[in-house]
């Protein structure tokens, strides 16, 4: 397949230095930064980046001082001592001719422990700790603290740094007056209110000379009440330019922001609307951001002139290469971020170390150096099921250099992912199949569908190994009336189409349940223009910027496609158990789509009038035209069983070993590790 990315592989001068290419890796905190031997993993990690071809690179957030940690202990740089650790870092992606800058992050009243400043004494609806606010001399030593940071990174190494200025941190909060109530200097007026960040980029310009990239991060769009207005915004970035910055980058949302910006059901590229409208008010490179995970998407942004770099995160867990296949025209080598945030910001959120859903190698490359590096025999091993435990093994094992034979009765790879690429908001799972499927094909494994395995096959194939990764079959329900015609299993429902009337119950509110709701109410994921517009109007983002922060007074309400009941036994939230990133905007969706959700309850019995509930000793008759079952799921390990019968030694993986809870971070995981200790 031949691709032409002639945008994104434009170099960036910006006089004294040259970016090789359009891309940046936006900052990402990984955790890495807080665990032992962290800034060896780190080194390692960057390393790979800077050699898979991105032009520049920006560090996760460090503090510039305890004040302004994101957490208790987390990364700072306020030493000679510290400044040494970076160099690791910085010499193995200069090594690897990569670019690096350093975010310099104060977290300000979002900071997660008792030592949080902010500009005025305003908690912040999530941290339960009520920040200090800052004297005028305590600004004046925040603005110094930074640029002793700047120092600090430019003695460790660095090419820049980027000054954190949005998501709601400490200099956003400066810039606005629902947060910044301040009478002195560095409040009031919003000539007042920007000296904070203009007295830091002024002070690391002075400081560094001219020859050190200095990034601002500005909050475009803050997507909170009383945030701030467009004029002011484009005040600023001129002013950012004149103090001294190379590059301004874009920030979208606050973290209390309520609108999804980063999330797969967000329209890819949504949000490149808003650094296209600051495009020609200043002469500094504009850097575009948020879900844009594929090579196609940032040269076409680049190309409609939205932006004149773009930036992603996420993207370089899932494939530290990006850069380089795109270049060398095999993206469709890339795997792809599915914008999950599963194993990255969800774990972040649980204080763990970042990896990747789609790449468990990210942030253990050296676990998986050290596997990769034993001695091993060449196997011939055969896998039952391709879903994505037993296709993360096959993957995992032929690069490795087995010989691998994949069988599945199905006609196509891909297990549950089949099901999810069908639900609205998770067609990035496609990308997910899209990867599996090139990479079996580029490491020879031979693929056996439409076959329905037992143990006379897998003899006949002699295999050295044999993987078992059968899945899961549905949980049924018992009750009476169950097998009435309304009653409808997830899977067929979303494997066969089924029609279904007006009003419909869900009976379980797990991932599945919530996706099943998805799958009847919402429409694809739409990334045109049209979707784009419709998305962001449909979650009261103001494209005409009217009000300061963008949002609208009123959102429209849409007539659901049916009426929704989702229910759950145990009593408290539905989705409790949905990620901690994205649980929120399940809820959310399917609020404004009129669900109606119950807990707390036992199920009686379906009639032909509908489901009856029993809710605190009282029986009520749910009204509906069919009952979806999602009440989990049983493992499919009929053939494990058949083979021990038969005394074939197997290794079972996935869903087929643990139904309960397991899910495809679990199952890619698992998978992967299997094929290192085979
Ligand atoms: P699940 O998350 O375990 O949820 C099963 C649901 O069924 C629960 O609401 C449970 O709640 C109910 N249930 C269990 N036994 C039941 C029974 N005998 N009768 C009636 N209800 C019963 O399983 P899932 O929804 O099938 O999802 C499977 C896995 O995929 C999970 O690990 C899930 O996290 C993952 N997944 C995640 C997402 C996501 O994060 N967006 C999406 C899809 C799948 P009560 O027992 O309280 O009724
Ligand atoms: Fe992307 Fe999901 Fe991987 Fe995070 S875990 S980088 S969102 S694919």
């Amino acid at each position: 397949m031949s691709h032409n990315y002639e945008k994104l592989f434009q170099p960036l001068d910006l006089g004294f230095t040259s970016i090789k290419n359009r891309v940046i890796m936006g900052s990402m905190h990984t955790g890495l930064e807080e665990e032992k031997g962290g800034y060896e993993k780190m080194a390692v990690f960057y390393g790979e980046r800077a050699k898979g071809g991105v032009g520049l690179i920006v560090t996760g957030g460090v503090s510039p001082s305890i004040s302004g940690w994101v957490s208790p202990f987390s990364i700072k740089l306020t030493s000679n001592h510290e400044a040494r650790k970076h160099k690791r870092i910085t010499d193995v992606v200069h090594k690897n001719e990569g670019k690096i800058c350093m975010q310099i992050l104060h977290s300000g009243r979002y900071g997660y422990h008792p030592f949080c400043v902010a500009p005025s004494k305003i908690k912040s609806p999530i941290s339960k700790f009520t920040p200090r606010a800052l004297s005028t001399s305590g600004v004046r030593r925040t603005v110094k603290s930074f640029v002793k940071c700047a120092r600090l990174a430019h003695k460790a190494g660095y090419d820049g740094v980027e000054v954190m200025g949005s998501e709601g941190y400490l200099i956003n909060e400066f810039l606005v007056t629902k947060t910044n109530k301040r009478t002195d200097e560095y409040g009031g007026s919003y000539e007042n209110r920007m000296k904070f960040p203009l007295e830091i980029i002024k002070g690391i310009r002075k400081e560094l000379g001219e020859e050190f990239i200095i990034i601002y991060r500005l909050s475009m769009l803050d997507l909170v009440d009383e945030g701030s207005t467009w004029a002011e915004i484009v005040t600023l970035a001129k002013e950012v330019q004149k103090a001294g910055a190379n590059i301004i980058n874009t920030g979208i949302g606050w973290h209390e922001a309520r609108v999804p910006t980063i999330a797969t059901s967000v329209p890819r590229g949504a949000f490149s609307w808003v650094t296209q409208r600051l495009m020609g008010e200043v002469s500094i490179p504009l850097i575009t951001t948020n879900r844009i995970n594929t090579p196609e998407k940032a040269n076409s942004i680049l190309e409609k002139g939205h932006a004149d770099m773009i930036s992603m995160a996420r993207p370089f867990l899932a494939d530290a290469y990006f850069m380089n296949k795109a270049k060398e025209n095999i993206s469709e080598e890339i795997n792809t971020c599915i914008g999950c945030n599963q194993a990255c910001l969800d774990h972040i959120f649980k204080q763990k170390t970042a990896s990747c859903l789609v790449n468990p190698r990210a942030c253990r490359e050296i676990e998986f150096d050290t596997l990769k590096s034993v001695n091993r025999t060449t196997k011939k091993i055969v896998v039952v099921g391709a879903g994505p435990a037993g296709l993360a093994f096959s993957v995992e094992a032929a690069k490795l250099g087995h010989q691998v034979t994949l069988v599945d009765r199905s006609s196509e790879i891909g297990g549950q992912f089949n099901l999810a690429k069908k639900v609205a908001g998770k067609e990035e799972f496609h990308e997910t199949l899209r990867y599996f499927q090139v990479m079996l094909d580029k490491y020879n494994v031979e693929v056996l569908l439409n076959t329905n395995v037992n143990v006379d096959l897998i003899k006949s194939l002699s295999p050295d190994e044999v993987v078992v990764s059968t899945g899961v079959i549905p949980r049924k329900l018992s009750i009476e009336g169950a097998s009435l015609p309304s009653v409808i299993s997830y899977y067929d429902l979303i494997t066969k189409n089924i029609p279904v009337g007006k009003k419909v119950v869900i009976i379980g509110a797990g991932g599945i349940g919530f996706d099943v709701a998805e799958f009847l109410l919402h429409e694809p994921m739409d990334d045109s223009e049209e979707g784009i517009n419709q998305f962001l109007a449909d979650w009261g983002v103001d494209t005409q910027y009217k009000h300061g922060g963008a949002l609208l007074e009123k959102t429209e309400k849409h007539a659901p496609k049916c009426e929704i009941t989702l229910l759950q036994r145990k009593p408290g939230k539905l989705g409790a158990n949905l990620g901690k990133t994205t649980g929120w905007i399940h809820r959310a969706g399917l609020k404004k789509s009129g669900v109606t959700m119950l807990a707390g309850l036992t199920y009686e019995k379906i009639t032909e009038e509908g489901l009856w509930i029993n809710q605190k000793g009282e029986s009520k008759l749910i009204v509906c035209d069919n009952i979806i079952i999602c009440a989990g799921q049983l493992p499919a390990n009929k053939l494990k069983e058949e083979l021990d019968n038969s005394g074939i030694s197997n290794h079972i993986i996935g869903g087929a070993r643990k139904a309960a809870e397991l899910d495809a971070k679990a199952a890619i995981e698992e998978g992967t590790f299997l094929a290192y200790s085979i």
